[in-house]
């Protein structure tokens, strides 16, 4: 760290002693953590840096949005009476947030957390509008350092034991809405697994968790973090789509989802910011009522099963998204308005492919249409198509993309692809959605070709010269990669089930003969 980052971080600490000082009786509040604090560390000289928001950077090469947005993150340790120190993660909420927000966050850490996999709460402080929320401080990885060196054991029992926090919460009726790395928390050495980040929940009809019956959809920002070591698969390519509805409104009705969550009494309209506006068929009559909306009003649906006219003109926030736009499931993408627990599973099948892949992230779009082709890519278009049919949304696309067999997919972007299994008719895509499907495409060629020139993708492969020699050592080399059964394969294609309808459930996933060796 930099001089001036230690006086930075210096200040937020200090400034958050001062916002909540009964923090200071009991904690000495150490260091910031999480994933958006790492960019602070990226070697970036300062003009290219330029700072044009809290938490927005422009550079020359990328727009960064710091992750976390809506919260700060830092370790404390706390003095305990046998002298012992204990480590905490205190979570400081920013004071915009509404309450209610807040509260079912809240909820939800201490309804359903502390056990399965579920990050717990120790205590709760708050003064004023600063809510603290401290937790149990769990040392975890960062899934990009640890990605390409993971032994293929290691990656079942991640995945094991993410479904196994997502049958735990989906039982409680919450569905977290932001399933992705950072909120995974996996500590590599004990072996410890906790699911965090409730900011973004929502409840199913019959949530357990009351007052997740009273949150609704709130926009979220569009977290992006480029870093350097990132290797997406795709980049913003992207083929024209549109998406439409039977009826207008049923885009438009998830648009009262005002992020700008102020004080409750006034509930003044704040954007936060502006969003690309989406080329969906709701957007020029969304843009013609725009026009003619005054700025500066009062919306008064919050919270209530209405649309307010305010809302109505709000064509920055059409969609009920929630989280990022590379995990997002496709009835998240095109604004199915019932989405259901089954978006989590997703959001899991997404970061599976990233482990069997070696890319992270596997997905990136800034926005929901490019992550949708980018889905199409892989699991077809037709499929993709077709799946969206049974959510009453439209897709048209402008170029045919077939579906790739997930196996040679994984196997080539790893660099894995040792045994030619490529032609192999055993390994066809077992994510379709029908048997009437796809031929198999003869060509079939993967959009990436392995980066060889990344080191991370030598580690996996034996030397050249040792293909043929001493067997087992090249087993140890692989690290259980030349023996990815099949059954991972078809988990991840029932993870990644375009229809949400017949997409696996967490409760079914961990039964599935993947997973056959774990017991839950
Ligand atoms: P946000 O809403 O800002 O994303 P999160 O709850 O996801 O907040 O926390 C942000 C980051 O802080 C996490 O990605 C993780 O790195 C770190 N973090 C959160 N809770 C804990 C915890 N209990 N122990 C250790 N680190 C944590
Ligand atoms: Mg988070
Ligand atoms: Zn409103």
């Amino acid at each position: 760290m930099s001089a001036s980052e230690v006086a930075g971080l210096r200040e937020d600490i200090e400034n958050l002693y001062e916002a909540v000082p009964q923090l200071k009786n009991v904690f000495n509040i150490k260091d910031k953590i999480g994933e958006g604090f790492a960019l602070k560390k990226t070697k970036w000289p300062k003009h290219v840096l330029a700072k044009i928001g809290p938490r927005l950077y422009l550079s020359q090469q990328t727009i960064v949005i710091k992750q976390g947005t809506f919260s700060s993150v830092y370790l404390g340790t706390a003095l305990l009476k046998s002298g012992e120190e204990e480590k905490f993660a205190l979570k400081h909420l920013i004071p915009t947030s509404h309450p209610v927000r807040i509260a079912a966050e809240l909820q939800c850490l201490t309804e359903a957390g502390g056990q399965e996999n579920v990050m717990g709460i120790k205590y709760c402080l708050r003064k004023n509008d600063h809510v603290v929320i401290i937790m149990p401080y769990l040392e975890h990885e960062s899934f990009l350092d640890i990605l390409n060196n993971l032994t293929f054991d290691e990656v079942r029992d991640y995945m094991f034991n993410l479904l196994k926090a997502l049958r735990h919460i989906h039982h409680f009726g919450i569905v977290h809405r932001d399933i992705k790395p950072s909120n995974f928390l996996y500590n590599r050495r004990l072996k410890e697994y906790a699911l965090v980040d409730f900011g973004l929940a929502q409840g199913t009809p019959d949530t357990k968790i009351e007052l997740l019956k009273v949150v609704k959809s709130e926009g979220q920002q569009e977290g992006f973090v480029n870093l350097s070591a990132q290797r997406s698969v795709f980049g913003e390519r992207n083929f024209n789509i549109r998406i439409s509805a039977p009826t207008d409104i049923a885009i438009m009705r998830p648009i009262k989802q005002p992020r700008m969550m102020m004080d409750v009494s006034s509930r003044k309209l704040a954007p936060r910011k502006k969003v690309v506006p989406l080329k969906t068929a709701s957007s020029v009559a969304a843009r013609k009522s725009a026009s003619t909306c005054p700025s500066n009003l009062t919306c008064d649906c919050y919270a209530t099963d209405r649309v307010c006219s305010v809302c109505l003109s709000r064509r920055q926030q059409v969609a009920a998204r929630a989280g990022t736009p590379g995990f997002r499931a496709p009835e998240v993408l095109t604004k199915c308005p019932d989405q259901t627990t089954a978006i989590d599973v997703w959001s899991a099948g997404i970061i599976f492919l990233s482990l069997l892949s070696g890319r992270y992230p596997f997905f990136k779009a800034s926005d929901d249409l490019t992550a949708l082709a980018q889905i199409m890519t892989i699991l077809g278009s037709r499929e993709t198509i077709r799946a969206a049919k049974t959510f009453g949304k439209s897709v048209l696309c402008s170029k045919e993309a077939p579906a790739q067999n997930l196996r040679t997919l994984c196997e080539n972007l790893r660099g894995t692809n040792l045994s030619g299994r490529k032609s192999d008719p055993m390994h066809r895509p077992l994510n379709s959605c029908g048997p009437d499907l796809q031929t198999d495409n003869p060509k079939k060629e993967t959009f990436v070709s392995p980066q060889s020139h990344e080191e991370q993708d030598q580690k996996m492969l034996p030397p050249k010269n040792t293909v043929t020699g001493d067997f087992k050592r090249m087993r140890i080399d692989m690290k259980g990669w030349d023996l990815v059964p099949d059954e991972a394969y078809h988990l991840l294609g029932r993870l990644l089930d375009l229809n949400p309808a017949t997409r696996i459930t967490a409760d079914e996933a961990l039964v599935h003969p993947f997973f056959r060796a774990l017991s839950s």
